[in-house]
Formats: structure tokens, sequence, C-alpha cells
């Protein structure tokens, strides 16, 4: 399988802990880790097809997981389907960019911002942003200034 950075998904290291996670069926278990990757491969907010939950985990499963805490289960039902708790805030967190990566995308980009050619405060942006799909590698990886950088969250297509 190639590794895909895409995929990158913390899990929390007390986990077989957690109150609401050591009660639940292996089959429920199981599917709490693989609804999470199937979300993430699919680029989905968290949100699972009633459909795609009833052949991958089925019903029971699907009850046991949005009944596991009474504020808080893992997953909470909507309309046609089910939502994973939190999974913005929990999953789509992504990875560091490594410092050798930094310098090759600084050395490519001649140490200066594309846009404006400042060599002040640069950093390193994502061309096509990670939330909607961009690849977390050197390809998708340009040099912007601190000032362009953040001019693009507001103007996103200048
Ligand atoms: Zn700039």
């Amino acid at each position: 399988m190639k590794s895909d950075m895409r995929l990158f998904a913390p899990f929390p290291i007390e986990m077989d802990e957690h109150p609401k996670i050591m009660p639940l069926s292996d089959a429920a278990f199981r599917a709490l880790f693989e609804a999470t990757f199937y979300s993430r491969r699919m680029l989905s907010d968290g949100f699972l097809d009633e459909r795609v939950v009833l052949k991958r985990w089925g019903q029971e499963v699907a009850d046991e997981l949005s009944t596991n805490d009474p504020e808080k289960p893992s997953w909470i039902k909507v309309d046609g389907g089910w939502m994973i708790q939190d999974f913005d805030r929990r999953w789509m967190r992504r990875p560091a960019i490594p410092p050798e990566v930094r310098i090759l995308v600084f050395d490519r980009d001649r140490w200066a911002c594309v846009h404006c050619a400042s060599p002040a405060a640069l950093t390193i942006d994502h061309i096509v942003p990670w939330s909607k799909g961009g690849l977390h590698e050197e390809t998708n990886f340009q040099t912007l200034c601190r000032r362009c950088n953040s001019r693009k969250g507001v103007h996103p297509n200048a």
C-alpha cells in the first residue's frame, strides 16, 4: 500500500481505557476506526451515509456507537446517516511539515515569497488546501511570506 500522509489520524493514547470506548463490542470498536479512515479517505467531514453504514457495519453497531454516551456518543444520528463526533476537530489535523521538506521548498522557490518576492517571514503554503484534499507533499507546497499567506485566506482566488 502506498504511504499517504492524508490518512494521518491521531488517536488518544488512553483510548483503550476510555469509559465510552472500553465497553464497546469488538464489531463497534472496529467500526469506530474503520469509519474514521473511511471518512478521511473520502474527504468527507465525518458524515457516514446510511447505506454505507448498514452495508459495512450494520444497524446494531450503528446503534451501539450512537448511544455509548448520552451527551457525546461516538456517532451522532443525522438525516440520512450518522456523523462522527468532532470529526473536524479531532481527525482533520494535518501532520507537521518536516524541516527538511521546508528547506527543499524554500530552496526551490529561491527563499522568496512566490507572490511578492519578499524574503522576509517565509511560510509554507498548501497550493490546494489540505481541507480540500490537497496533498501534504512538496508538489503542493509553495513559499509565501506571512503577509501574502494571511491574505490568501481572505481572497482565496486572488
Ligand atoms: Zn509575499
